[in-house]
């Protein structure tokens, strides 16, 4: 589809240079005619009293031929040019109509892979809540314990489909461009995102320390606020019970950051360089399958930041814990 549609707009391109090439040309050839013709004559007058009149006539004659020869080297060099334009002129604009698509192609293509990432995890939940009703609906003897239980999985893998399409909705909705035009005390964002998980945090008895230093952002409050809780949730729901969590937040030169780090399991080095992808999930999470989550936090916490003009960094080490660092263009 990219391939025809660069085609034709190379066609577009084409079209309007060698347009303005053939007239160029032509008016270039009508002036250079005219001039040469205009300049024999007045040669040929030039001479009129010295030569006798056949010598005239044939001095005059060669002039013509003179004159009709430099007219046709004048055309085949035009044409000569012409050509060099089309073939030059064609494979610039090919060059140019694939640079133009290239980023349309890529948002499509990274469209494409989230709607198949998409529907692979979807179809997760969906198809073991099918089987469980389909196990159920064939067994006639099937006694209301056995139906409340199943009911009781189904709502849990609802619950699990309700929090994947949420997490989707937050992802898709960060590529909007919605303004930043907000300043967001980076202070505030946190305390309300650990706020937001300290029932959470009490649950595993884990202590959440708090140093929050003044820093100012230009932004969404929802989203930076959002970004932190990312970090904090998953600080809590990777780290044993009864350790301890560290929130910072303040500036260093010129660069307000959010801190938060934890002594939990840590991330192994071959998974560092994935854990921002989108459904990436580290293999301890998934082998001990324990800890609730999709694979999503990171990768919109990422873009968040990203969004922000501002980038995230980790340092980890398996059974030591992790540091996750948000730094973003203070005001
Ligand atoms: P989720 O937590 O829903 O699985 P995330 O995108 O937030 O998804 O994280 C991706 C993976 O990165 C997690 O599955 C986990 O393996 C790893 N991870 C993220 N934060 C931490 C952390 N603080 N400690 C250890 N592992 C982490």
């Amino acid at each position: 589809m990219f391939k025809s549609a660069a085609i034709k707009i190379t066609v577009w391109y084409l079209s309007i240079i060698m347009l303005v090439s053939i007239i160029f040309s032509v008016a270039l050839y009508r002036v250079s005619s005219n001039d040469l013709g205009r300049n024999i004559n007045r040669q040929v007058s030039y001479f009129d009293d010295l030569l006798s009149p056949f010598d005239r006539d044939n001095y005059s004659h060669i002039r013509m031929q003179q004159l009709n020869q430099d007219q046709r080297h004048l055309r085949d060099n035009l044409i000569s040019l012409n050509i060099l334009v089309l073939i030059v002129g064609g494979l610039v604009s090919y060059a140019l109509a694939r640079r133009t698509l290239q980023p349309i192609e890529e948002s499509l293509e990274a469209q494409k892979r989230f709607a198949s990432d998409a529907s692979h995890e979807l179809r997760t939940p969906l198809t073991a809540m099918q089987s469980e009703i389909e196990v159920a609906l064939r067994d006639p003897k099937i006694t209301k314990t056995e139906a409340l239980e199943l009911l009781g999985s189904n709502l849990e893998e609802v619950g699990k489909l309700r929090g994947l399409s949420e997490g989707l909705l937050k992802l898709a909705n960060q590529d909007g461009n919605s303004k930043l035009n907000q300043a967001v005390s980076l202070k505030d964002a946190a305390s309300t995102a650990i706020d937001r998980l300290s029932k959470a945090a009490e649950a595993k008895a884990i202590l959440i320390k708090k140093s929050l230093k003044e820093a100012n952002v230009l932004g969404d409050e929802h989203n930076l606020t959002e970004l932190t809780a990312i970090l904090v949730d998953n600080a809590i729901k990777y780290s044993p019970s009864g350790s301890r969590i560290n929130v910072v937040t303040g500036k260093q030169n010129k660069q307000a950051f959010i801190r938060v780090q934890d002594f939990g399991q840590g991330i192994a080095a071959s998974d560092l360089p994935r854990i921002f992808e989108r459904f990436y999930r580290a293999d301890t999470s998934r082998t001990k399958n324990q800890t609730d989550g999709y694979g999503l936090g990171l990768a919109l916490a990422k873009k968040i930041a990203e969004r922000h003009g501002g980038h995230i960094e980790v340092q980890s080490a398996v059974g030591k814990g992790s540091t996750f660092t948000v730094y973003l263009p203070a005001i």
